[in-house]
């Protein structure tokens, strides 16, 4: 028997359709690399989509061809992104900030026929290009013309009566590679389908509470998971974007306080650099309601000083591989009653599953461990927008059952918060059990005089492995080794101090901005603690 009801297909274009049926008037904002602003609405945003996508199809450009961008946030992308999954495309969002070696694996395991990149990473096009073996347009975004076609001016060349190209919701419409921090960086292929759940569930007040009263400002940006799925979302509600080209802080808190932006997202050090900013220039917080911060742990003095500010923290947790939200810090129900310490303790954790994707640990063996609160174990996930196979992979990347091994370790709460101890590769093993390197860098950075610090394993004879503090100190600070253990006392196990803290001008991060533990690991695999 049939069920009643429609089978309509969940398309991406379906998003930039409502959006600019619905939201025409809302107001996008651009924050140019040259300093200048640009005001546009979801109205225009879809008219463009629809020009672009003509100009694509006069490229000759059709269903399952890869059109690649090498680009900041701002409206230029925004609209070639709808304009892609209309003719069927799959939109590749590439980090610029990858070395050139993976620059150049990425475009041409992506075959991408097309490459549109802002005029500030001419340069890196023009070094790869003679090694790249599949773009046949490239295209500048933005900026004067210099010897490339220009996305304005192709775009303006189109009339706009394009008609979206048919297409199953279970197409292939986005392309996004993991940075590759261990072997060569590896594509996921999202869906339409995959994409808009995604969206549907991320607007949801326990994820990142999305109207169409809101204002967001993603500093994430564009080739970073699909900055979060974000400018889905927001289509989906109307919600107004503020895109900035420049992550500078100063030019970040002026858009905050001069659009009024309600809501924000972006990695733990994106926040470092917006609070030495505020230290130094002053200023307020403007009308920001919520800021959603993952990628990384959230460290437990950036939460305090967030909430203390009134600001509403959402702690979230996930991966290039699920799309990338698999948890959100939402409130639980009982925060009320809660303490103001007991609510930093909750949101210092990564949150729970939203409707849609399923959360375990496993041991060794794979054998599912408790939801106890204790147990650590491996995490795995499963759901409508977790990835099934890389791209142009032979083999599925999950078990049975559809379980994906994250290469987290994690502990589950009795009531479903979710809470990551280590990447599996960076837990510090010491006598057989396991030292949480993220939890002793995030007590770390609570100490006065401490900008950012890491924690490696290094070999000890007795232990196997004991933990080195490497920090990088505040302008001005001459915070010692011995400050910063004291400080430590009362933050962790005794057994997790660190046996020695190491002071560097900065620390290498990777190309999202997340610390780059493989080289600290590489650089201090030989190092001698004087203990020893
Ligand atoms: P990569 O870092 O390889 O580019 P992703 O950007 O997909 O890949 O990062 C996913 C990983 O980032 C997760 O597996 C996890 O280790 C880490 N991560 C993301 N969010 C958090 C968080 N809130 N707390 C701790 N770790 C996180």
């Amino acid at each position: 028997m049939l069920g009643g009801i429609q089978t309509g297909k969940l398309l991406v274009t379906n998003l930039i359709d409502h959006a600019a049926r619905e939201h025409a008037g809302r107001e996008l904002v651009s924050y140019w690399a040259d300093g200048t602003l640009t005001r546009s609405s979801w109205g225009e945003v879809g008219l463009d989509a629809r020009k672009f996508a003509g100009a694509m199809r006069r490229l000759g450009m059709t269903k399952g061809d890869r059109i690649a961008t090498l680009a900041m946030n701002h409206l230029h992308h925004l609209s070639s992104w709808y304009g892609t999954a209309g003719i069927g495309g799959v939109l590749h969002t590439v980090n610029p900030r990858l070395f050139e070696e993976q620059l150049v694996y990425i475009f041409n395991h992506a075959e991408d026929r097309v490459l549109l990149f802002d005029k500030m990473f001419t340069l890196i096009v023009e070094k790869i290009k003679p090694k790249l073996t599949s773009i046949e347009h490239y295209i500048q975004f933005d900026g004067a013309k210099a010897g490339y076609p220009i996305y304005r001016e192709l775009v303006d060349a189109e009339n706009g009566d394009f008609e979206w190209a048919e297409m199953e919701e279970t197409d292939p419409v986005g392309l996004c590679y993991t940075s590759g921090t261990t072997g060569n960086p590896k594509g996921v292929l999202y869906t339409h389908r995959s994409n808009v759940i995604h969206a549907i569930t991320e607007v949801q007040p326990d994820v990142m509470n999305l109207a169409t009263r809101s204002v967001m400002l993603p500093v994430v940006p564009m080739f970073h998971a699909n900055a979060w799925g974000i400018p889905f979302a927001a289509a989906a509600v109307g919600a107004k974007l503020v895109f900035s080209a420049s992550n500078e802080a100063s030019v970040l808190w002026k858009l905050i306080r001069e659009e009024k932006v309600t809501h924000s997202a972006g990695v733990p050090t994106v926040w470092l650099g917006m609070f030495a900013d505020l230290d130094a220039n002053g200023g307020d917080y403007g009308a920001l309601d919520m800021v959603v911060i993952g990628g990384s742990a959230c460290p437990r003095a950036m939460i305090e000083r967030l909430m203390m500010a009134g600001v509403r923290v959402g702690h979230a947790w996930g991966m290039t591989e699920t799309s990338p939200i698999g948890t959100a810090g939402a409130y639980p129900a009982n925060w009320d009653d809660l303490s103001a310490e007991e609510q930093v303790d909750v949101i210092c954790m990564q949150g729970r599953p939203p409707f849609g994707v399923e959360l375990r640990i496993v041991d060794d063996a794979g054998d599912e461990m408790p939801r106890d609160g204790q147990s650590s174990g491996q995490l795995q996930i499963r759901g409508p927008w977790v990835i099934q196979r890389y791209f142009q992979a032979e083999e599925d990347a999950v078990g049975d059952n559809g379980w994906f091994d994250t290469g987290d370790v994690a502990i589950l709460h009795p009531d479903g918060t979710m809470q990551i101890t280590d990447r599996a590769k960076d837990v510090i093993k010491s006598g057989g059990e396991w030292i949480s390197s993220i939890e002793l860098e995030n007590a770390a950075v609570g100490c006065p005089g401490v900008a950012e610090a890491a924690a490696v394993g290094v070999y000890h004879p007795k232990w196997d492995e004991r933990p080195l503090l490497i920090v990088v100190r505040k302008p001005g600070s001459d915070v010692s080794g011995a400050d910063v253990q004291n400080y430590l006392i009362d933050k962790v196990a005794k057994w997790w101090l660190p046996d020695e803290v190491v002071f560097v001008d900065a620390l290498p991060h990777t190309a999202t901005g997340k610390i780059l533990k493989r080289a600290l690991r590489d650089e201090y695999k030989d190092y001698r603690l004087a203990s020893v």
